[in-house]
């Protein structure tokens, strides 16, 4: 009667919680105290490894915390192997016995078992000799019963909640692929939800930019080997591998693999899903860990719906970035538009302020432009547009900004440019069109063009443009093809 009153007691306590850990502690807490034990242990079995390792135990002797025992060795090995209670009344005669604390005199291991299968064992060791009877054991027995259903009813229900979680994460990265058009920051908001709702220690953004691999956002545990915007030879690895098959890798074991392959310092194992659109791998999601296999549980299926999801969030952000780029191109010639202009003047006079190096406007003109038209018609006239063009990309630096201001006006922003460089600039450009041989034009075309320097000649957008204008209408008065500086005010000198 006194056994069913505890096990009623005990089971009404186990299974009042679905917190895995209190779980745990709760089935130790009755063990000890109702058989007067010093130590009790639960094992869970690693399915992979079939290795039983130790969840959580009271009494131990410090430092045997982390043993780990294979299943057929030790009590609790055998115990998990035959499915059967293992008793040991006197350890120093069982050769199974293995020490966790060094006062332990009797032990039994009992499986728990859920529909048949071994799912952990629960060790109870005693101080004295001899210290569990049949009916003890027997009580055991029943009680490991109660606790293997709690604790599975835990796990399960700590699967629902992470399932949840996982839910949840995918919708928000759904959400963020429509709020967040800013790619970069797309991506980095969508490394940190996979990584909190994953549990995942590592997760990385990989883009497929000009035939490479480029790391495009990080977030996790790891340290970085190697910095974000790194670029990776498409044929070296793991990306051969990848785009080869199409599919998911999972790499087990990645310690003897150099680092610059591993990305991350102590990456020990990986696993990396294409980011496909349309048939087009626009990247890679990377999940690492420190642990070796450590990608080997059920949730690869639910990680590549998310990398779906990536991909069609990178895809459409790609798409506005894309009309961004359009909205500020000049449909005619291929470089910038007015709009650009406007933009990037601001912003170079920003830069100019804080780094101190200057920048300069040079406004140019075409000359005689109405009359080209009328001589040799439009499209000759588009023509020249164009190749303008072309000379002014070809002969300026990367940094430079060349843009289309109007009809046959180029607005041109040299950072870090003093205004007697930027003069020299312009000579060299009104020289390379005026000897250029246009076709359909069997004239030479010039063009004139007038300088304002930041600080010299102004420091806000308008005193700039408005400086450089007025020396473009010099240059014309003064007979065309010809460039000018604008004069500097009293008291200054021009910046070198
Ligand atoms: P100036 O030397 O004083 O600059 O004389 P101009 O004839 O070049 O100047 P004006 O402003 O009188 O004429 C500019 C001409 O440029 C008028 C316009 O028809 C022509 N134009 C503007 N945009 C385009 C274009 O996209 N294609 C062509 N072919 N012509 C254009
Ligand atoms: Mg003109
Ligand atoms: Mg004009």
């Amino acid at each position: 009667m006194q056994k069913i009153a505890f096990l009623f007691d005990a089971g009404q306590v186990i299974l009042s919680t679905f917190d895995l850990d209190e779980v745990l502690q709760r089935i130790l807490g009755i063990a000890r105290d109702y058989f007067q034990l010093q130590n009790v242990a639960i094992f869970l079995l690693d399915k992979e490894t079939q290795e039983l390792c130790v969840r959580s135990q009271i009494g131990w002797d410090e430092g045997k915390e982390q043993i780990r025992v294979k299943v057929g060795e030790g009590l609790t090995g055998s115990a998990a192997l035959r499915k059967q209670p293992v008793y040991a009344p006197d350890v120093s005669h069982d050769e199974r016995y293995v020490c966790s604390a060094t006062s332990t005199r009797s032990e039994v291991a009992i499986p728990l078992l859920v529909q048949d299968e071994v799912v952990g064992v629960l060790d109870f060791q005693s101080d004295r000799l001899n210290h569990f009877d049949k009916a003890t054991i027997e009580l055991l027995i029943l009680f490991s019963t109660q606790a293997a259903m709690a604790l599975q009813n835990a796990k399960l229900y700590s699967l629902e909640r992470q399932r949840a979680r996982q839910l949840q994460a995918i919708n928000a990265i759904a959400q963020q692929s429509t709020a967040v058009l800013e790619i970069h920051e797309l991506l980095s908001r969508v490394c940190c939800l996979i990584q909190e709702a994953f549990q995942v220690p590592q997760v990385s953004l990989f883009l497929h930019e000009e035939n490479e691999m480029v790391l495009r956002a990080q977030y996790g545990d790891l340290k970085l080997q190697v910095k974000e915007g790194s670029r990776f030879a498409l044929d070296g690895a793991p990306w051969s591998d990848i785009l080869a098959s199409g599919g998911t890798i999972t790499e087990n074991d990645l310690t003897k693999t150099p680092d610059s392959h591993r990305f991350f310092a102590d990456c020990a194992s990986r696993t990396l899903i294409p980011l496909v659109s349309f048939g087009q791998t626009l990247g890679v999601l990377g999940l690492h860990s420190s642990h070796r296999n450590a990608f080997q549980g059920g949730e690869l299926q639910t990680l590549e719906s998310v990398a779906d999801i990536c991909a069609t969030s990178i895809q459409n952000a790609n798409y506005v970035e894309r009309v961004k780029q359009l909205a500020y191109m000049d449909g005619l010639t291929g470089i910038f538009n007015r709009r650009y202009f406007e933009l990037r003047i601001m912003e170079e006079i920003e830069r100019a302020k804080r780094y101190g190096n200057g920048m300069s406007v040079l406004l140019a003109d075409i000359d005689k432009f109405k009359k080209l038209n009328d001589d040799f018609g439009h499209l000759a006239g588009d023509e020249v547009l164009r190749q303008v063009s072309e000379i002014f990309r070809n002969h300026l630096r990367k940094i430079d900004i060349v843009c289309r201001y109007g009809g046959e006006e180029f607005g041109v922003l040299l950072p870090e440019t003093s205004g007697q460089l930027a003069l020299k600039v312009a000579e060299k450009l009104r020289k390379a069109v005026e000897c250029f041989q246009f076709r359909g034009v069997p004239l030479s075309v010039t063009m004139s063009a007038g300088i304002a320097a930041f600080p010299d000649h102004g420091t806000k957008r308008d005193e700039l443009v408005r400086a450089a204008d007025i020396q473009l209408y010099a240059a014309k008065q003064a007979g065309r093809n010809r460039v000018i500086l604008a004069p500097l005010v009293r008291g200054q000198s021009n910046s070198k």
